[in-house]
This record gives structure tokens, sequence and C-alpha cells, in this order.
């Protein structure tokens, strides 16, 4: 790296540089600084999403209608938001691609459960109805794109086989297919909101 003072080679290790003796910010420091920042915006999404669950209470338990929908979610950061959070967010994600999705596809004549009928129901049926609801999304999601104009290639078959075999592959396939649900909800999100004026 080089000094930010004076402009010379210094070691990766330096605490200050050999060459002007002004202070370097050390590897340590910058990771640090980087696991702030991280930590930051896990912080913030959380906040929002204390915040959209309060909304939603405060409607009556009515989906918040009005503003535009989440379209940047990401695989890394519900993983990385789910380790902050011991999981916690991982539930939230549930609550948020339903309340989403509940809106963008409303009049399909279909019904994304929500986190509560999400939770019963997956420990009545010992987990299998969590796999149905990805199942499910993932068909409903493929149903919607041609009205606002677009192709999905996968559908709920195709989240159901990476979930059921894929998952035989050191799990890695339940990622694909969380992959496939986020980046499919962002696509019809972003069209419900480009098609309402939200965008
Ligand atoms: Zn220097």
């Amino acid at each position: 790296m080089f000094c930010k003072n004076c402009g010379n080679e210094i070691p990766e290790v330096a605490t200050t540089c050999p060459n002007c003796g002004a202070a370097v910010d050390s590897i340590a420091d910058n990771l640090k600084n980087a696991a702030e920042q991280t930590i930051n915006s896990a912080e913030q999404e959380v906040t929002n999403a204390i915040n959209d669950v309060k909304d939603a209470f405060n409607n009556g338990g009515q989906n918040y209608v009005g503003g535009p929908l989440k379209t940047d979610r990401s695989l890394l950061m519900v993983i990385l938001l789910s380790i902050v959070t011991c999981g916690i967010y991982s539930y939230y994600l549930i609550y948020s691609l339903a309340s989403d999705v509940n809106i963008a596809c409303a009049g399909d004549g279909k019904e994304t459960a929500g986190l509560i009928k999400f939770l019963l129901l997956s420990i009545i049926t010992c987990g299998i109805y969590s796999i149905y609801w990805y199942y499910a999304l993932g068909d409903r999601l493929h149903e919607n794109a041609m009205r606002y104009g677009m192709n999905f290639t996968e559908n709920g078959t195709t989240v159901l086989l990476w979930l059921v075999i894929g998952s035989l592959v050191c799990g890695v396939g339940a990622l694909i297919a969380l992959h496939i649900i986020i980046k499919n909800t962002n696509a019809i999100c972003f069209a419900y909101n480009r098609a309402n004026g939200l965008a």
C-alpha cells in the first residue's frame, strides 16, 4: 500500500509511514471498518423490517399499500443478515416476500401464505409445507411474469427440484432455489413499481 500523506510505498503491516511518519490505516483497521459498515447496513435493514411489520399491524393486518415494492433483495445480503440476526431475518424474508408478491400479483386468484401460516403449517407438516410454499411461490411468479411482459424460465418445478434434489449436494440447491425466488420477486416488484408509476 501507499502512504496517504507522502505517497511513499509502505509495508502492508506498517502502522506509521517510514518515510514521513504519518499514521497509516492498518489491515485490521480496514477490516474493522468494512465489518462496521456491513453491520450498520444490516442494522438499517432490520430497522426497516421492524418498521414494515409495525406498518402492517397499524393497517389492521392488511398489507401496506402505496409505496414502491422492494426490488434490491440479494442472496448474499439475505445470508449475511440471517447470520447477523441469528436467523430472525430469514423469517422476515418470508413475511416480506409474501407481502410484496401478494401486492404485485393481486387479482390472479392466488394468495401467498404469510409468515404465521408458513410457520404453523410447516410445524404441523414437519417442514413439508415450507417446501410447498417455495414451490407455489415459484409457480406464481412464473405465471405473473407474462402479465408484466416478462418470461421467467424458472417455475415452481424448477424451485422444487433445486430444493429437493439439489439439497443432496451439500445444501447448495436450497441456495439456488432461494436465489431464483429472490431474483424473480425483484423482477416482478420492479415491473409492478414501473406499471404503477412508483419506480
Ligand atoms: Zn508517508
